[in-house]
């Protein structure tokens, strides 16, 4: 049983798929606690359901690609068999993750999207460094940015961690905290292998808008 927040159809607004149709599976639960937050209704609330119960309610949707998605989908010790499942059933699958939990039992073929958390989210301590070694060139490393500090903290970990090379590295703005102009500029200022991304979803519907 894997308890789950809620599961709908939308446009991936974020990582190298935004823009693309795609189904999300939200998990509830959450160890972390980032002080830009904006999914803390998944931190508690859900309904139980099978991974088959799971598969047979996004075959409603005429879509392969899903995001199993939180809270911290791999809170609970079933995600990674609802994701194989999910590969088993024909699905490109994209996990994202806030980077405190390992992610070395994650299905090979998983689109793994991971957050390192800049200092102003409150949660640097918990990021789990050995993750960067399990992950693969289709895979994305995600800073959201807060402050002229986390750029620094982040463009330095760039280069502790070669993390360039690895994969590809998506740098976003807290939203409403820092503005991307400023964010742009830093990155063209410091000619960074990087891609900027802003989330798309909070341009296109409300921000705070649940479901999309
Ligand atoms: S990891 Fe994601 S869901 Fe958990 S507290 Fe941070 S922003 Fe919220």
């Amino acid at each position: 049983m894997l308890r789950v927040n809620e599961i709908f159809y939308s446009i991936q607004g974020e990582s190298t798929f935004a823009g693309l149709p795609c189904i999300f599976i939200r998990l509830t639960y959450c160890n972390l606690r980032c002080s830009y937050c904006d999914t803390e209704y998944a931190f508690h609330e859900g309904t139980d359901l099978t991974v088959e119960q799971i598969i047979a309610e996004i075959a409603q949707y005429n879509c392969k690609l899903v995001e199993v998605t939180g809270g911290e989908p791999l809170v609970q010790p079933e995600c990674p068999e609802l994701i194989t499942s999910l590969h088993n059933s024909g699905y490109q699958v994209l996990l994202e993750t806030g980077g405190s939990l390992p992610i070395a039992n994650v299905d090979p073929r998983t689109h793994v999207i991971m957050d390192l958390k800049c200092p102003s989210s409150n949660m640097e301590k918990k990021n789990l460094y050995e993750n960067i070694s399990f992950l693969r060139q289709h895979d994305e490393i995600k800073f959201v940015i807060g402050s002229e500090e986390d750029y620094f903290w982040a463009k330095n970990l760039l280069t502790k961690y070669k993390i360039s090379e690895r994969c590809t590295v998506l740098f976003s703005c807290v939203f409403s905290k820092l503005t991307p102009v400023t964010l742009v500029n830093w990155i063209l200022q410091d000619n960074l292998p990087v891609r900027f991304q802003l989330q798309m979803h909070k341009f296109i519907w409300h921000p705070e808008q649940k479901g999309v």
